[in-house]
């Protein structure tokens, strides 16, 4: 590799088009992670933010524009996902296939609380175990960034609080790079160092989470109206 690919950011979407028949879902998008960054793609209902992580998989196709990911990509699927009737061990095996080292201990020091669940079957965990195991799966490609699909999807506040904790974490001690798809604009913000709005297949706003939560359009629309200042 050499140091224009090292600096590159990992994740380059450029004037991304991508259509359903005659529906166009994204409509000149473009975005960037860098390396060790957390980001945040936020957005309601039918936004397109699945399709563009669909497109960043391969399973999708641009109808212009371009994606690159300049590194190994992991991803974090909407619901989680799991074999039910694999156990944890198995279905974070399940994520290195193919590759030679298939050691799960990093992953549970990582992922405290996974390893007394380690013999369990994923079918019978909570909602919250499963999207750590989902996570922990992940990880086990030793991705340079990572994809969450809905992080909080049907997921109690304080169950989401700590795996943002553990996302936090992960980038902190190795340095993975984050892509956080959101519907839950507050999680996003308070996770990520900046955001982009999609609304409609379109970036309508994007920036640092500190300002994008000051600003009366995006604060109206997604947190509930802006934080008023105490005097
Ligand atoms: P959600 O948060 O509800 O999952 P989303 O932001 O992920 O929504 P997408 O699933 O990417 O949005 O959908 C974007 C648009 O593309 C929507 O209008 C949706 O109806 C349409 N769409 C998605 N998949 C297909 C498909 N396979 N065929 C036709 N239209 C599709």
């Amino acid at each position: 590799m050499n140091e224009a690919m090292n600096t590159a950011p990992i994740i380059e979407v450029c004037d991304l088009v991508v259509r359903y028949g005659w529906a166009t879902a994204l409509d000149q998008v473009s975005l960037t992670v860098g390396r060790s960054e957390m980001v945040a793609l936020v957005g309601p209902n039918g936004a397109g933010k699945s399709t563009l992580v669909n497109t960043l998989s391969g399973i999708e196709r641009p109808a212009a524009g371009s994606v690159r990911v300049n590194g190994r990509l992991a991803h974090v699927p909407e619901g989680r996902q799991l074999f039910g009737d694999l156990t944890v061990e198995d279905n974070l095996k399940l994520g290195a296939w193919g590759a030679k080292n298939r050691d799960t201990s990093w992953v549970y020091e990582l992922l405290p609380g996974l390893d007394r669940l380690r013999r369990r079957r994923a079918e019978g965990l909570s909602g919250g175990e499963q999207q750590m195991v989902a996570v922990g799966r992940a990880l086990m490609a030793r991705p340079e960034v990572i994809v969450v699909d809905e992080l909080s999807l049907g997921l109690a506040p304080m169950v989401v609080a700590d795996l943002a904790r553990h996302l936090a974490r992960l980038n902190e001690a190795d340095g993975t790079a984050v892509l956080l798809i959101e519907q839950n604009a507050r999680l996003a913000f308070d996770l990520c160092d900046r955001a982009y709005v999609l609304e409609a297949g379109r970036i309508v706003a994007e920036g640092p989470c500190a300002e994008l939560a000051t600003s009366p359009e995006v604060a109206n629309a997604y947190l509930g109206g802006p934080i008023e200042e105490v005097s």
